[in-house]
């Protein structure tokens, strides 16, 4: 693990080219990594392309690079491939195929689970964001931490930290970020930006969501459901769901937390735990992953028929807890 970073940095110091994929339904951490390695890569003197199966969401626009980010996979070959943080190479939806053709593939994740697939596994459970990560690949390369650089290594490590909240911030973690500010940029301006910063559907679609929760007869676990039908009167984008499973998890006594939305590719269900309970060992059972704290999958329907099969993963994983 010690030289991965020399090694990633030594092939693409060298590549005339690279593809570097987020996961589907991108976060601040994806975005700003992939976004970080590529202003890193260009200043290197290699070409770069960033890829977003689902785009950028509106919160994340001012990253720096953002505009150029592909929403669909381009023609040909790259030299090196990267996926950032798809714990299979499927997260990378349909910049999937474009990945596995490039010449060498760097799988770079910090999820509890991944596939190993790729060339290059670059696989670090300890890193609080990917971000940490790109860091230490971009010192590697020799390449400046820029203020553009910096911004979207900061956004990465603020927002996967909850804004330095979770139990993964340590005191690397504020260091870095510590050295991040010190290039220009704002903590503030981030939080303000991405968190401060909403549209009017997407507060009603709280609302909504909030008001048909349901409790557990023992109080341990919250869930509710989002419909199309809601989306629709609320007038809120898909991005706008995330942020409200953790509403759920701050009600007294809730240990499980999880918010199931219906969507074209089956029921996304997002998992939020704490206490010990793990979201990643209920997102398992399901083909999907994660965290500790907060893991997803997405699976076939009919809504009733996910709920009533995750609450009973869920009841298994608390009797651990009593
Ligand atoms: P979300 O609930 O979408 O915010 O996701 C919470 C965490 O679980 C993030 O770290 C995601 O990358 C991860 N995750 C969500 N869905 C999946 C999935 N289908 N497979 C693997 N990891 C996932
Ligand atoms: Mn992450």
């Amino acid at each position: 693990m010690a030289n991965l970073p020399e090694t990633i940095a030594g092939i693409l110091r060298n590549a005339p080219d690279a593809l570097i994929v987020c996961h589907v339904a991108p976060d601040g951490d994806c975005l700003g990594s992939a976004l970080a390695l590529a202003l890193a890569c260009e200043r290197a003197g290699v070409q770069a392309v960033v890829g977003s199966a689902d785009g950028v969401p509106e919160a994340y626009r001012y990253l720096p690079g953002s505009e150029r980010v592909l929403p669909s996979p381009p023609e040909g070959r790259f030299h090196v491939g990267v996926a950032m943080e798809c714990s299979t190479l499927d997260r990378a939806g349909s910049f999937a195929e474009a990945l596995s053709r490039s010449r060498t593939l760097v799988n770079i994740d910090h999820h509890l689970s991944n596939a190993g697939y790729g060339n290059l596994v670059y696989w670090d459970t300890s890193a609080a964001a990917v971000g940490e990560q790109i860091h230490a690949i971009i010192r590697a390369m020799g390449a400046e931490v820029t203020a553009d650089i910096a911004q979207c290594l900061l956004t990465a490590i603020v927002t996967d930290t909850g804004s330095f909240r979770f139990p993964n911030t340590s005191p690397a973690t504020l260091r870095l970020a510590a050295d991040l500010m010190e290039r220009g940029v704002s903590v503030h301006a981030i939080v303000e930006r991405v968190y401060e910063t909403r549209s009017p559907g997407s507060l009603r679609l709280v609302g909504q969501a909030l008001a048909r929760l349901t409790l557990s007869p023992d109080g341990r676990t919250a869930w509710t459901t989002i419909t199309p039908q809601m989306m629709q009167d609320a007038g809120a984008l898909p991005e706008d769901v995330t942020g409200i499973v953790g509403m759920l998890r701050q009600i007294r006594g809730v240990q499980v937390a999880l918010v199931f939305e219906i969507t074209p590719a089956g029921i996304r269900t997002s998992i939020r735990s704490r206490n010990g309970a793990r979201s990643n060992v209920i997102a398992d059972v399901f083909g999907g992953g994660g965290h500790q704290g907060a893991a997803g999958f997405t699976a076939p329907g009919p809504l009733e028929e996910v709920i009533a099969r995750t609450l009973a993963e869920v009841e298994k994983e608390l009797r651990a807890f009593p």
